[in-house]
C-alpha cells in the first residue's frame, strides 16, 4: 500500500464566452488534478480549489514527506503535511494542497476495499441530493435582466429545486434582477443569492431587507470573509439565513465563524479546506453548533464526486425522520475542464443526484483529454 508515485496536472481552457462576477472577469478556466498511484499500481485521483500553479507547487513540496508511506494511513499522512504547513500557509491555497492528496488517498482507499468512499466515510446516510444549480452569472450587459429571467427558467426546465443567482452589481440592479428571477421560477423553487463578499456592512443589509419579500433562502458571503463580527450584526438583522465558508481552511476557520455566530449555513470546499479527512471534522464541530453545511464546489467531477460521497455521508441535523433532502453545489457555466476530462456515471434528473455505489470516488479520467488541456 506504500506511496510510489504523485503526479499534478495543471490543467486550462480558453472559455468561448466570458463572464462575470462581483469582483472579476472569467475568462479561463485553470484547475490542478492530482494521481497517486501505489507500488502495485493502484492509483486515485484528487483535486484542489484555487491557483492552480500555487496548489501544484505545494504538491511538489509535500511529495517527499509523503512518499513511501502506507496510504491507507490518511489521517497519518494528513498530520504529516499540516505540521510541514503549519508555519508559513496552515490557511490558504497550501491546504488546497493538502486537499488534492487527501482525497485521491481517500478515492484509493475506495478501490482498493472495493467501496464507495461514502460508505468508508462512515456510511452513505443520505442516498439523494438536489443539488443547487450555480448560475445567473453577469455577462453582456444589454438586457441582462431578461437574459437572467430566461436561464432562471431553464433551470427550473432542467428540474433543478434549488437555484443561486449573484449579486453585488448595485444594489438597485441586483433588486431588479432578484425580482425578475423569482418571477420567472414561481414560488416553489428555492432561490439563493451569492455577494462574493462585495458589499460593506450597510449595502449588504440594505440589500437584505431589500430582497426578503422574495422569499431567499440564503444569502452568502454578503461582506468580507474577515469580517466576523459584521456576518453576526448582519445575521441579527434580517430574516434571511447567512451563509458563508468557502473562503475558510481547516476546522479552525471554520471554528472562528461559529464562535462568532457568523453564519446559518457553513460552506467549505472539500477540494480546499483541508480534503475529506477535515471536512468531516468541520461537519462534527458544525453539528456541535447545530450549523448547517452546504458544501462549496467549483471545479470537475472529481471535486463534485468529492462532495457528493461528503454530503451522502453527512448526519441529519437536526435528526428528524424527514428532514431536507441535502444540497450541495453544481455549477452550470461554461467548464470544459469539467465536462470533458472527467468521466463518471452520476446522472441528474428530476432534481435528484444520487450517490454512486461504484468503489471509491466513481470517476476516471479521460486521458486524450487530460492531454489536450495540459499545461506544458
Ligand atoms: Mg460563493
Amino acid at each position: 500500500m506504500k506511496i510510489k508515485e504523485i503526479k499534478p496536472y495543471v490543467l486550462k481552457d480558453q472559455l468561448d464566452k466570458p463572464f462575470y462576477f462581483s469582483q472579476w472577469q472569467y475568462d479561463t478556466r485553470k484547475i490542478c488534478l492530482v494521481k497517486i498511484t501505489l507500488e502495485d499500481g493502484t492509483y486515485g485521483w484528487g483535486e484542489g480549489y484555487g491557483p492552480a500553479d500555487l496548489i501544484k507547487a505545494g504538491i511538489d513540496f509535500f511529495t517527499p514527506f509523503i512518499t513511501g508511506k502506507n496510504a491507507l494511513e490518511h489521517e497519518t499522512i494528513w498530520q504529516e503535511m499540516y505540521l510541514r504547513s503549519l508555519d508559513y500557509g496552515r490557511s490558504g491555497v497550501f491546504q488546497a494542497a493538502v486537499s488534492a492528496i487527501d482525497v485521491a488517498l481517500w478515492d484509493i482507499k475506495g478501490k482498493i476495499f472495493n467501496q464507495p468512499v461514502g460508505t468508508l466515510l462512515g456510511g452513505i446516510k443520505n442516498e439523494i441530493i438536489h443539488p443547487y444549480a450555480t448560475g445567473l452569472y453577469f455577462g453582456e450587459f444589454d438586457n441582462l435582466t431578461q437574459k437572467l429571467a430566461d436561464e432562471a427558467a431553464e433551470y427550473k426546465e432542467q428540474g433543478f429545486k434549488l437555484l443561486k443567482m449573484k449579486v453585488g452589481h448595485d444594489i438597485k440592479t441586483d433588486i431588479k434582477h432578484v425580482s425578475a428571477v423569482r418571477k420567472a421560477i414561481g414560488d416553489d423553487m428555492k432561490l439563493m443569492v451569492d455577494a462574493n463578499h462585495a458589499y460593506s456592512f450597510k449595502e449588504a443589509l440594505q440589500l437584505s431587507r431589500a430582497i426578503e419579500e422574495f422569499d431567499i433562502s440564503w444569502f452568502e458571503e454578503p461582506i468580507s470573509p474577515e469580517d466576523y463580527v459584521g456576518y453576526k450584526r448582519l445575521r441579527d438583522k434580517t430574516d434571511i439565513p447567512i451563509a458563508g465558508g468557502e473562503c475558510e481552511y481547516l476546522k479552525y476557520g471554520f471554528k472562528r465563524l461559529f464562535e462568532n455566530e457568523s453564519i446559518d449555513i457553513a460552506q467549505p470546499d472539500i477540494c480546499s479546506t483541508g480534503g475529506l479527512t477535515e471536512a468531516k471534522r468541520i461537519a462534527t464541530l458544525a453539528q456541535t453548533y447545530s450549523k448547517d453545511i452546504v458544501p462549496h464546489s467549483w471545479g470537475t467531477w472529481v471535486a463534485i464526486s468529492a462532495a457528493i460521497h461528503f454530503v451522502g455521508n453527512l448526519d441529519k441535523n437536526p435528526g428528524r425522520m424527514f428532514s431536507e433532502i441535502p444540497t450541495l453545489e453544481f455549477d452550470r457555466t461554461e467548464n470544459a475542464l469539467r465536462d470533458e476530462v472527467v468521466i463518471h456515471n452520476l446522472h441528474f434528473k428530476d432534481g435528484v443526484l444520487k450517490v454512486p455505489t461504484t468503489p471509491g470516488l466513481g470517476i476516471e479520467i479521460n486521458n486524450d483529454a487530460l492531454e489536450k488541456y495540459l499545461v506544458k
